[in-house]
């Protein structure tokens, strides 16, 4: 006949079990929400963030937004639902997620705003600056073009992350607009930060413009592809200078082969590392404030006191392309396919 004793243990047993079947590490489970795997560095991302998790004994579960902001809020719920102690989120869409983060911060659920700002106090901001993106982009677009007609894709209006790009790089050309060398010809958020509206974005700028569009800033490596096969259909592709951002594979090859000017390399490798041992401090009990490196910014749109640490970016173009391969980022063949 079983002791209660053996009652008791079993049923620990029983419980541990089913405990195992969330979490397999000896640490904590950690949520990550990914909002779409669109662009090529959101894998690279994944990865880091895996790893770390794993090598700091904790466990990673994930879900895919599939670019719904509203599954976004579901699979929040779903990952606390599978044992999350801190989450890792990658908005969707700034303003619709915010139920879902101040549900968890209500729970005590650490969580971590990853690349893209949500602008809740209680969540932990770590981003690349992304002004410093914006700033980079127009810096290297005006070396190449100090005069002329300036057009701009500006990415999702859903991402804050497109405005501080934008930020960064009217900051940089304001004095040659003020002085009238350079005129804004156009400028226009892509939705969903897809390609195919960059295209059609960067057509409608050559239409209205009779094709008088001598620089393009567009806000990452994928909006800069869709304005090039705009140009490209009008024979303009590698005259006209054009930013992106990411060091996509793609995008290193076009900066080789001089139909992009620049993009900005912002090693996800990093950024991921950094998220899930932040993550993995905030959900063994450390304070926001407690994270080495982090500091007090209020610039976001609500001006909120925010707790955030940012990695510096870095400009590539044709002279330093040996930067991201020497980092282990690219292969030489990748990047000089072609050239
Ligand atoms: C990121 C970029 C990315 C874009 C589209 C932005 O928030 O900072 O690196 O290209 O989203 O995913």
């Amino acid at each position: 006949m079983f002791s209660k004793k053996h009652a008791l243990i079993s049923l620990a047993a029983l419980a541990l079990s089913a405990g195992a079947a969330f979490a397999q590490g000896k640490g904590p489970v950690i949520g990550v929400s990914w909002s779409n795997f669109q662009e090529e560095r959101w894998k690279t991302d994944e990865a880091a963030i895996k790893a770390a998790i794993e090598k700091a004994g904790g466990t990673y579960v994930s879900a895919d937004a599939q670019s719904s902001p509203a599954k976004q809020l579901t699979d929040i719920e779903s990952l606390i639902a599978r044992g999350a102690k801190a989450l890792i989120v990658l908005a969707q869409d700034a303003d619709a997620v915010r139920p879902a983060v101040e549900k968890a911060v209500a729970e005590g659920i650490a969580v971590v705003g990853y690349d893209r700002l949500i602008e809740i106090p209680q969540a932990f901001y770590l981003t690349f600056d992304n002004v410093e993106v914006g700033r980079l982009q127009a810096r290297e677009v005006l070396k190449v073009k100090p005069e002329g007609n300036y057009a701009f894709i500006k990415g999702s209006g859903s991402d804050p992350n497109a405005n501080f790009l934008f930020q960064g790089s009217m900051e940089v050309l304001k004095p040659a607009m003020d002085s009238g060398k350079i005129k804004n010809v156009g400028e226009a958020y892509t939705d969903g930060w897809l390609p195919a509206n960059a295209q059609r974005n960067m057509e409608q700028f050559l239409t209205k413009n009779n094709n008088k569009i001598d620089a393009v800033i567009a806000a990452n490596d994928g909006t800069a592809g869709g304005a090039i096969a705009a140009l490209a259909a009008q024979g303009l592709a590698g005259s006209v200078p054009v930013s992106g951002q990411d060091a996509d594979k793609a995008a290193l090859n076009r900066v080789a082969l001089g139909t992009q000017t620049v993009t900005v390399f912002k090693d996800a490798r990093e950024l991921g590392r950094n998220a899930a041992e932040i993550a993995m401090q905030l959900a063994s009990g450390k304070k926001l404030g407690e994270i080495q490196g982090a500091k007090s910014w209020n610039l976001g749109p609500k001006k909120q006191n925010m707790t955030a640490l940012f990695l510096t970016p870095v400009a590539i173009t044709k002279d330093n392309l040996d930067v991201v391969i020497n980092a282990g980022w690219a292969s030489k063949e990748v990047v000089c396919q072609g050239v």
